[in-house]
């Protein structure tokens, strides 16, 4: 049986369409390496910006600040999405990542990382909107971009360790 899928002719010339989509088929089905995991992390990071944050994010963090991390898996089953963070200085980031589920499909999850004013830990802030960037970054004006510190209900420490990928800083 196997000596008689390998003795069939190709019956297509290589530069044919079905030549170039059985090729295709082939990368598509490959796992991805973790340079084009990190490549495509950093393109659908710019691309959220570009597309969901345009008037402010977009048009002052280029697309080529991004830094792409590829997916991690954890000996325990867990799974981190490839992510890409940009630096904004000042110690702030802002974080991209992809959670992908059956029901939602990809949706993109934006990340504000601001340094707490305690100086030991970081605030993570999920972003849903230019709007709502806007008035986080009013509240932070008056700390330089400074998260006051607050034991409750997330104080920094916490936050820094419950939510932060490991390998990715
Ligand atoms: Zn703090």
């Amino acid at each position: 049986m196997t000596e008689t899928l390998h003795n069939l002719a190709r019956p297509y010339s290589a530069d044919s369409p079905l030549a170039y989509l059985l090729d295709m088929a082939e990368r598509v089905a490959a796992k991805p390496t973790e340079q084009e995991e990190r490549d495509d992390a950093e393109m659908a990071a710019a691309h959220h910006l570009y597309t969901a944050y345009y008037y402010n994010l977009g048009s002052t963090v280029d697309a080529t600040t991004w830094q792409g991390y590829p997916a991690l898996r954890e000996p325990g089953g867990r799974q981190w999405e490839a992510s890409a963070v940009a630096w904004l200085d000042g110690g702030l980031w802002l974080h991209h990542t992809l959670r992908i589920t059956e029901r939602d499909g990809a949706v993109d999850v934006l990340t504000l990382i601001v340094p707490c004013t305690c100086g030991r830990g970081y605030v993570d802030i999920t972003l849903d909107s230019e709007d709502m960037l806007m008035e986080v970054l009013a509240e932070l004006r008056p700390t330089h971009g400074r998260a006051p510190h607050t034991e409750e209900p997330l104080d920094c420490g916490s936050v820094h360790g419950a939510t932060r990928p490991t390998g990715w800083r």
